[in-house]
């Protein structure tokens, strides 16, 4: 069935190969960025598939563009089935070193986005007694990681808040939540991370150098490796699977490695529905 899905963060990465895949197969798709000035890419790839997207604004962290591209998604195709919450950042700073407005923004973008562009369509999506949020989680979501606590920490609220809402309104209203949870994707994601580390200061003289640099210097030895890191198409091929699901994990990782690597936390229950019972047992029967 083709389905009307909006997508954000669709100027790069795991975005663009999410849009192109779930247009060639043959679903409607809104494809959102922040910045419209950085859609070449996405048109570039758009045409090299031979597939026509619906290109709107969004910036997750400003409520009115959410709302001007979900009103504008309703009216076009009548309805929204799916919306990916795939527009994220990422942040590799101790606590000690983190300032609170790169804290805020990092917990606004990550979590607070995924919660604007939910509540946006949710309202929709119980009137219709039916939809989908999916939103790229990360193993960051499951397992914290050094120096990524700020960043795990807006993760593993992305999953908390997705679990919460499957435990009550899937069963009530018929709407899903699903957690996508990659490993590393080979995209601008890491580039960013290191411009944005370089562009505030750099990487501090303190007691925490020598553990960073440990830790960043294993994180490019690793991206040198096809294991940990997928690339774009590969994610977005598992994406699109739980978007096809007709009955959809509440949690899944994308690769191997990402279920190796959570395995202690989810192999008693790996996507989530045996928990999503227990809750549903204890608090609503
Ligand atoms: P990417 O290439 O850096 O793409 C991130 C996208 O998010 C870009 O389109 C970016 O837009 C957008 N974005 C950032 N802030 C935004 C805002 N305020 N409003 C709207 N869009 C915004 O990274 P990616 O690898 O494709 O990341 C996609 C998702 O996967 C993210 O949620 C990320 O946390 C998650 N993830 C990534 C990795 C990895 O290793 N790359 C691993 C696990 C999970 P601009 O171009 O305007 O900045």
């Amino acid at each position: 069935m083709s389905k009307s899905i909006l997508i954000t963060g669709c100027s790069s990465g795991l975005g663009i190969s999410t849009a192109i895949q779930a247009a060639k197969a043959g679903h409607t798709v809104f494809a959102t960025m922040r910045n419209l000035e950085r859609r070449e890419a996405l048109d570039a790839a758009a045409q090299q598939a031979g597939v026509a997207l619906h290109v709107l604004a969004l910036d997750v962290q400003d409520s009115a563009t959410i709302t001007a591209a979900v009103d504008q998604a309703i009216a076009e195709a009548g309805r929204i089935d799916v919306l990916i919450n795939n527009a994220g950042a990422g942040y590799v700073r101790s606590t000690e070193q983190a300032t609170e407005e790169d804290i805020n923004w990092v917990m606004d973008v990550n979590f607070m986005g995924v919660v604007r562009c939910t509540k946006a369509v949710i309202g929709h999506f119980r009137k219709q007694r039916a939809g989908h949020v999916v939103t790229v989680s990360s193993v960051g979501g499951l397992v914290g990681q050094p120096f990524n606590e700020i960043y795990c920490g807006a993760k593993f609220g992305v999953e908390g808040y997705m679990e919460a809402m499957a435990s009550y309104i899937t069963p009530n209203f018929g709407v899903y939540f699903t957690c996508v949870e990659p490993g590393g994707i080979a995209s601008e994601f890491a580039a960013n991370v290191m411009k944005q580390v370089e562009g505030t200061g750099g990487m501090l003289e303190d007691e925490y150098l020598p553990i960073l640099q440990k830790y960043v210097g294993g994180a490019q030895a690793r991206a040198g490796t096809g294991d940990i890191y997928q690339t774009a198409d590969e994610v977005a091929a598992v994406v699109m699977r739980c978007v096809e699901a007709e009955d959809p994990p509440i949690r899944t990782r994308t690769s191997n490695w990402g279920e190796d690597f959570c395995a202690l936390k989810t192999a008693p229950d790996p996507d989530g529905k045996k928990l999503q019972q227990q809750v549903i047992d204890q608090f609503l029967s």
